[in-house]
């Protein structure tokens, strides 16, 4: 596969983050406007909002965020950080993308939680109009919160649910706050009849995959864990759960450390569908041509494969049916020229 062919053809991205994937000069930008100094110096900025090699954990990689958040916390910024995914999704032709974010960490100022999303929702909309890019947010309740708090964000995603929300996900700290500590919660979700994914098998055990998928999610961000519980794949493939693979963070994240040990392959074998995704643009420097050269690397996968991640993708978006088709026939016709 070559880098420009494969930023050209038509992508999805279901698993990316609003406050780690904002341009660096985008970043100061919207700092600036507030008055935050950011450093000039181009290597000091890298160094403040990219993961070091050195990243020892989840935790140590989720610390780069809270620098970014100091500056997210008006509706201009968010609209201009949301309409700024857009547009590096426009440049290598990602077709649709379900960019995630938890309203909770936008308060700092005083911003009511309906304005903030609505600040992104424009900012998102914005982008389709500017760049031809559909879109959907995803809200995200963080797992060290009040349990009543994270369930006003499932209200806040029904509220949204016809504007441009996707659906529900949990991100934050999976090893102190496991699936099952929200078992309400996720009952208040199905019962709202929001789609969920959720974070899980990014640390910890395979069985919080598994117990994810008991508890209702039909995606899972990453899923890395359950490798090593075979036991839960026949789980998985039963209800069709498609897991988000992020392979440059899992490696950041020490959710993986080694090229063999990494599950792509094992996962595909076992008829568990994949699909691929940068989770944060800016904190782990890449894009999603990025990560699907470095399959390539590992794997030789080749452009029916990376069109066939894609069309999984499109299956598991939280989008209509007729959606659905629009994209799996724009996809089909574009990888067909390919091979023509
Ligand atoms: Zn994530």
């Amino acid at each position: 596969m070559h880098r420009e062919i494969v930023k050209q053809l038509p992508k999805i991205e279901l698993h990316c983050h609003l406050d780690g994937s904002i341009r660096p000069e985008t970043l100061v930008k919207i700092a600036s406007k507030q008055g935050i100094q950011f450093p000039t110096n181009t290597q000091e900025l890298h160094d403040l909002l990219v993961a070091p090699p050195d990243c020892q954990n989840l935790n140590d990689y989720l610390k780069r965020f809270d620098v970014v958040l100091t500056c997210l916390q008006t509706e201009d910024a968010l609209q201009e950080a949301s309409l700024d995914i857009i547009s590096q999704a426009a440049e290598e032709n990602i077709r649709y993308i379900e960019v995630r974010f938890a309203p909770s960490l936008h308060m700092q100022k005083g911003l009511s939680l309906p304005k903030i999303v609505t600040s992104v929702l424009k900012g998102l909309r914005q982008g389709t109009e500017k760049y031809g890019v559909q879109s959907n947010a995803l809200l995200c309740g963080m797992r060290n919160e009040e349990l009543q708090d994270i369930e006003k964000i499932v209200h806040l995603a029904k509220d949204f649910e016809t504007q441009g929300v996707g659906g529900f996900d949990l991100a934050g700290n999976e090893i102190d706050f496991p699936p099952y500590t929200f078992e309400e919660t996720l009952d208040l979700v199905q019962q709202l009849d929001l789609p969920l994914t959720l974070h899980a098998g990014e640390c910890g055990c395979g069985k919080n995959v598994a117990d994810a998928v008991t508890l209702g999610a039909k995606r899972i961000g990453h899923g890395i864990a359950v490798k090593d519980t075979p036991e839960y794949f026949s789980l998985l493939k039963e209800n069709n759960v498609l897991l988000e693979m992020c392979p440059t963070s899992n490696f950041q994240t020490k959710t993986i450390t080694s090229i063999a040990d990494y599950p792509f392959k094992a996962f595909l074998a076992a008829g568990i569908k994949v699909c691929i995704n940068t989770d944060n643009r800016t904190v782990s420097e890449t894009t999603l041509t990025d990560e699907y050269m470095k399959l390539h690397e590992w794997y030789k996968i080749t452009y029916a494969d990376m069109e066939q991640l894609n069309h999984h993708a499109i299956e598991g978006a939280f989008i209509s049916d007729s959606e659905k088709q629009r994209l799996h026939e724009q996809l089909s016709s574009s990888y067909q020229q390919k091979k023509g």
